[in-house]
């Protein structure tokens, strides 16, 4: 192939590049989440932690050094070297901890040279050494790239071959360093002799290409200084041909050069030099890149957050200001950009690159096959749901579809249905839109369910009922759900249990859904197990599921017949959502256990706060926690509460289940309701409205931290004592 073959290839314009529309700092936010959302792709970093096996710990001449052996369950063992000044830069305090810098070095660089312990090559390799006297806690390693057999080699790259084997199997060598680097991260912020919070990223060369990644996928901002790694990628592979094979994700320029990737960083603290006479780069090229980092930073408003030095020397590192850019950003306690803690939010849907990789080979499979809805993601989709329903499931396109599709087939039109008063819209709504008349029904404060003698009164009020609905409230399945389905089978009235908060709870080791003729079931993204868009309809008797499959597909008297014997509509699931579902369902088992042992935590952390207490879940439930649910013991304004929780704290409550009541909503205040507008005598629901008044929900998912627990939890202690 010919130069001007690999200029063209290289030419495309990247996708997500850096452009001068991107001009402030919410749109520079949402750009770098999706450059680090790609990058996270590419490099697919299997992050495990690593061991260290092994410690030998000498002092001389004013340092401490510790040889490790860390052990990553990618590539192996490799060797690492901490350093420590001996000297305390506080003397008074000598159990303060110090600030830390993980020092990368290039491809070429031996740890012992890094460190110092061995004469160094050049004057500035020992970065390490630098650092330490500086009075820094570093933490340098191997990348571990040489030493295969060098007659087989027969005068190739080393890096180049070992590129080619990660590639072989989809993944790469740089997604390979920056997993390890990310656990030698945590080694070293765990070290006793380090504060956590300040904590930074050196990187030569290679090692700059390392630190830049293992930052943008670092959980928390670190401040980074990239020595002699700066310029375009066309440029570096193709005009200078001295780009590394393990210094680039493949795949990254369909989306971002490296100038990109700089500027995704802002705004934590970022230091980049090189020099004019470095035969790898050149230095137009690295002004060009560097005038797009800057621009990445002025957007994000933190243009004061990066230096840019262009400096006459080859392609090496200058020490003195590599030394002074971390005193300056790791300096003073507390001053480090890792200290401030991102916001916890109410809400985080969390998918893995492993499972965004599996749900976009399903997805790829669907289209390539062109099979885009009711197939083989479908079918597995409802065969998965079985395991925590314990019942046939029939998928469908939402949760409210699953509750219309299963008043329908009840055949409610024109008759009453009863639905508790503390409920979402869509539970009311779907049985107006199936023809019923709706009255409401207040609750009961133990399991947040129907309350058993307000629901006997409405029935007796209300003969001509159809069904009746109960709510899993925030994941319970209450223990009054008894009383209710005996009330209903005595009268011969049908059960539609709307279980959209409830996927995978349980009363008396029962399933929800698995109680009444039906149970319905969301997938929307606020729901424990998400699909983008989807419901489910479980059903008792296998006629039911089969009519449910004709509802949900136009009324088709039989599959794939032209024939329709009923209204029905399009409710059907797609490919693309069920593909979504099953990666969900796949790791269902996981989400469960996480909440629930969250749940507990926040138990434990609330036994002695003051002014809040936790909802006492009934013993014979066992509750997905959808929502964890507590109450304020003081009548406070809740939005007020909320808005400082956010405001003075950074920490966001979860929605509430929920704060009106659906009397009071204006549909059914409204007279346009006409028939469905409730009268009479079935208020005034004094349960329900003290619910509604005084719960809160805490922020709970898989992904939340136990310190992020604390966080929510100190926040209610700060605002509430
Ligand atoms: C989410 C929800 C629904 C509706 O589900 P969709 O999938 O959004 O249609 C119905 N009932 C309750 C209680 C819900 O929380």
């Amino acid at each position: 192939m010919q130069t001007t073959h690999v200029r063209r290839l290289l030419g495309a314009e990247p996708t997500l590049r850096l452009t001068p529309s991107l001009s402030d700092a919410s749109a520079h936010t949402a750009w770098s989440r999706k450059v680090r959302a790609v990058v996270e792709r590419l490099a697919r970093v299997e992050q495990a932690p690593l061991a260290v096996t092994a410690v030998d710990t000498s002092d001389e001449n004013g340092l401490r050094r510790e040889h490790l052996t860390l052990n990553s369950p990618v590539r192996g063992a490799f060797q690492a070297t901490l350093l420590a000044p001996q000297t305390p830069q506080a003397p008074q305090d000598t159990t303060a901890p110090a600030p830390a810098v993980l020092v990368l070095g290039g491809k070429n660089a031996r740890l012992a040279q890094l460190t110092g312990e061995t004469p160094p090559d050049f004057p500035d390799r020992n970065v390490a050494e630098h650092l330490a006297r500086a009075g820094f806690v570093t933490l340098t390693f191997e990348h571990g790239i040489g030493g295969l057999d060098e007659e087989r080699r027969a005068g190739r790259e080393e890096g180049a071959l070992l590129a080619h084997a990660f590639a072989l199997t989809g993944r790469s060598l740089l997604g390979a360093l920056v997993g390890d680097t990310l656990g030698a991260l945590d080694v070293l912020a765990t070290h006793p002799l380090v504060d956590p919070a300040r904590v930074g990223l050196f990187g030569h060369s290679l090692g700059a290409a390392v630190a830049l990644h293992t930052a943008l996928l670092a959980p928390r901002p670190l401040p980074v200084c990239a020595a002699s790694h700066l310029g375009s990628y066309p440029a570096l592979y193709e005009r200078l041909l001295t780009g590394y094979e393990g210094a680039v994700l493949p795949g990254i320029l369909e989306y971002a050069d490296l100038g990109d990737l700089y500027a995704a960083l802002a705004p934590a603290p970022l230091h980049l030099q090189y020099g004019t006479s470095d035969s790898y780069l050149e230095p137009a090229d690295a002004r060009a890149a560097a005038a797009t980092v800057h621009r990445g930073y002025a957007a994000a408003g933190a243009k004061d957050r990066l230096d840019v030095h262009e400096l006459p020397m080859g392609h090496g590192t200058h020490v003195r200001h590599t030394v002074d850019f971390f005193t300056r950003v790791l300096a003073g306690p507390g001053t480090g950009p890792g200290t401030a803690p991102g916001d916890v939010p109410a809400q985080r849907v969390h998918f893995g690159v492993a499972e965004r990789r599996a749900v976009l080979d399903r997805i790829d499979a669907a289209l390539a096959s062109g099979h885009l809805t009711q197939g083989p993601e479908l079918a597995r989709f409802e065969e998965l749901s079985r395991t925590w329903t314990g019942r046939e499931g029939v998928a469908v396109a939402s949760g409210a579809a699953a509750l219309e599709i299963s008043l329908r087939i009840v055949g409610v039109a024109g008759r009453t249905v009863l639905v508790p008063v503390n409920t979402f819209f869509a539970t009311a709504a779907a049985a107006v839109r199936a023809g019923a008349r709706v009255r409401f029904v207040d609750i009961e404060l133990d399991g947040l369910g129907l309350d058993p003698d307000a629901l006997r009164a409405a029935l007796d009020r209300h003969p001509d009922t159809a069904a009746v609905l109960p709510v899993h409230i925030g994941g319970i399945v209450p223990p009054a759900l008894d009383d209710v389905l005996a009330l209903c089978g005595r009268r011969g009235v049908a059960v539609v249990e709307d279980a959209a908060h409830a996927l995978g709870a349980t009363l008396g080791g029962r399933f929800a859904g698995s109680f009444g003729r039906f149970g319905a079931f969301s997938f929307f993204p606020t729901k424990v197990a998400v699909s983008g868009e989807g419901g489910l309809v479980t059903c008792a008797h296998a006629e039911d599921a089969e009519q449910v499959r004709r509802w949900r597909d136009h009324g088709k008297s039989a599959h794939g017949s032209t024939l329709h014997d009923r209204p029905g509509g399009n409710w059907r699931m797609s490919e693309l959502h069920a593909a979504v579902g099953t990666v969900d369902l796949e790791r269902f088992d996981d989400t469960l256990a996480a909440r629930r042992e969250l749940a507990y935590h926040y138990d434990e952390l609330l036994t002695d706060a003051p002014g809040v207490r936790a909802h006492t879940v009934p013993a014979a439930a066992h509750s997905n926690y959808y929502k964890y649910l507590a109450y304020l013991d003081a009548p406070l304004d809740r939005t007020l509460l909320k808005k400082r929780l956010r405001e003075r704290h950074g920490v966001s409550l979860a929605g509430e289940v929920y704060d009106h009541l659906l009397c009071d909503q204006p549909y059914f205040m409204d007279a346009k309701a006409g028939d469905s507008a409730p009268e009479g005598p079935d208020g005034p629901f004094e349960q329900a409205r003290w619910f509604a008044r005084h719960h809160i929900a805490l922020p709970l998912y898989p992904t939340l931290t136990r310190a992020e627990q604390v966080r929510v939890v100190e926040a209610l202690r700060g605002e509430l004592s």
